[in-house]
């Protein structure tokens, strides 16, 4: 068909009536005659989730335009979009997709985002999917697989930003009779809707991923570890597997070869440590969802003691790309010690709010200003949080700092699994190192002591100090129990739990001082 209107169905948009609003444009081309013409397409992200409902026109026949994109679209809006691309003219919001937003992207994950429709495996293949894990299957021994992995230069996209080749190798040089594969999908950063989006809106990406990544380390079972609260994404990978498996993609002998592989979907009740591996490998297995030390490590020893891989969605949703274009294509991308692109949910007090995906390297002053369009209502950027409750808050002085595992780290943030929460002048920051102690010290499962007790002693001192009812030794107090939490708790979670108070004492202590001194 010569036109196509793509109106996004995934969750942001969705909770904001877009079923409703496809359907009234499949009614409206049916309506005015144009089914011969034009295809109403349901699609994943957009990416400009604060102007949805969504819905962007493109024409078969002139390749070059990008385009119109329509916002803020309603059910009543349909007809006249349908009759403005019948040669007549709309009233309907239209966006700019000449918006740096949109040109400063370069998207390796998201390139069937809000193009290809993520219920039906026909449009991912039409796409190029399945292409990387036929060409494994047909030309590569797994050896050479692991080794393009590596070559590319991908880290986990998870946080730790460990390099992914180097964890295939491992779990493939690991001696077991089974192994398994996992794809962490339990993210629950708050702000971060990064993998909801990818697993929303282009499923078989991730599962060709997988299937790649199993192909590589000898495994034949996989599962998928995602969080409840993301009913749409769970509904789109089964439907994914389902179609996947009844094409002889995911099964046996896939693509005739000899490599037999099977994923299952796990469903986490909520608990956000279960996106630590070892609490979420214990979850998978039956047992309460608690981290246990390492090593030994999932490489060796994971899922029922057998060698299991762990990458998340994001590091998943890039393999296919690395294996049809080539590890050197990816490794040219980025910095020398980050490549390829990363994809950050913009949250907060920012004009543009929704998903981007850059190189590794991008400055933030670009993200945060020139994509993210700044604070509304002429208001100033004060600090943007990365890497969630483990993360840091990085004051505007430092937006000249490109974003990469090693600059984030420096800044005393990190680049954890993408939320990036921009803060005005208005946020108080002492607040702001209150809020995240307070979500670890719910979260906190409670079997290390410095987590479970040190947390709630943190969170009540902050408190203290947010009351204006602290003395200086109460901020000593703060820093030496953050300290004492940081370098004794069992897990990631405890460890990285002090790191938004660290970060917010050495970017913003006088706002701390100015509490404490108001009452000294
Ligand atoms: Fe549980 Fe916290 Fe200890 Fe991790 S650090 S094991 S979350 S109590």
């Amino acid at each position: 068909k010569s036109v196509q209107i793509r109106c996004c169905v995934a969750a942001g948009c969705l909770s904001a009536n877009s079923q409703a609003v496809k359907l009234r444009l499949e009614e409206a081309v049916t309506a005015q005659n144009l089914t011969k013409k034009v295809e109403v397409r349901g699609v994943g992200c957009m990416r400009l989730c604060c102007q949805g409902p969504l819905v962007q026109v493109e024409r078969n026949t002139k390749p070059e335009s990008l385009g119109t994109l329509y916002e803020k679209v309603t059910p009543d809006d349909a007809p006249s979009i349908i009759a403005a691309v019948n040669g007549g003219e709309t009233t309907v919001q239209q966006g700019d997709l000449t918006h740096p937003f949109f040109t400063c992207q370069m998207p390796i994950v998201l390139e069937n985002s809000g193009k290809i429709d993520p219920e039906r495996i026909q449009s991912y293949i039409a796409a190029k999917g399945y292409q990387a894990l036929y060409h494994v299957l047909r030309e590569m021994n797994p050896n050479e697989a692991v080794d393009n992995i590596t070559r590319s230069g991908l880290r986990g996209r998870g946080g730790a930003g460990y390099p992914t080749g180097l964890k295939w190798a491992t779990v493939a040089k690991a001696k077991g009779e089974r192994k398994f594969v996992i794809c962490n999908a339990d993210e629950g950063d708050p702000g971060a809707f990064m993998d909801r989006s990818v697993l929303e809106s282009d499923p078989h990406r991730v599962l060709e991923g997988m299937a790649i990544a199993a192909y590589s380390v000898g495994a034949n079972q996989g599962y998928i570890y995602i969080r409840a609260e993301y009913p749409v994404a769970i509904n789109r990978l089964q439907t994914a597997i389902r179609q996947a498996q009844h094409l002889g993609i995911l099964g046996t002998q896939i693509f005739d070869s000899r490599f037999d592989f099977k994923i299952d979907i796990r469903i986490g009740a909520g608990a956000y440590v279960c996106g630590e591996e070892t609490a979420l490998m214990a979850s998978i297995e039956g047992k309460r969802g608690t981290p246990y030390p390492r090593p030994p490590y999932p490489a060796e020893s994971g899922l029922w003691g057998y060698p299991t891989l762990i990458n998340n969605v994001e590091t998943y949703a890039n393999i296919a790309p690395i294996i049809r274009k080539g590890a050197e294509w990816f490794a040219s991308i980025g910095t020398q010690k980050s490549k390829g692109t990363k994809v950050f949910a913009l949250a907060g007090k920012i004009r543009n709010t929704g998903l981007i995906e850059v190189p590794m390297g991008t400055p933030l002053k670009q993200i945060v200003e020139a994509m993210g369009g700044g604070v509304p209502n002429v208001g100033v950027v004060k600090a943007v949080q990365t890497g969630g409750p483990s993360g840091g808050c990085i004051p505007a002085s430092a937006f000249d700092s490109p974003v990469d595992y090693e600059s984030l780290t420096q800044l005393g943030s990190m680049m954890g699994s993408g939320g990036m929460i921009v803060m005005d002048e208005t946020t108080n920051m002492v607040d702001v190192a209150r809020f995240f102690m307070e979500f670890c010290m719910d979260e906190s499962c409670g079997k290390c002591i410095p987590c479970r007790v040190g947390t709630v002693q943190l969170y009540k001192l902050l408190t203290k100090i947010s009351e204006g009812k602290a003395s200086l030794a109460d901020l000593e107090l703060l820093e030496e129990l953050c300290d004492m939490v940081k370098h004794t708790s069992l897990c990631g979670l405890g460890q990285s739990a002090p790191n938004p108070v660290f970060s917010t004492l050495r970017y913003f202590r006088d706002e701390y001082l100015a509490l404490i001194k108001e009452t000294a």
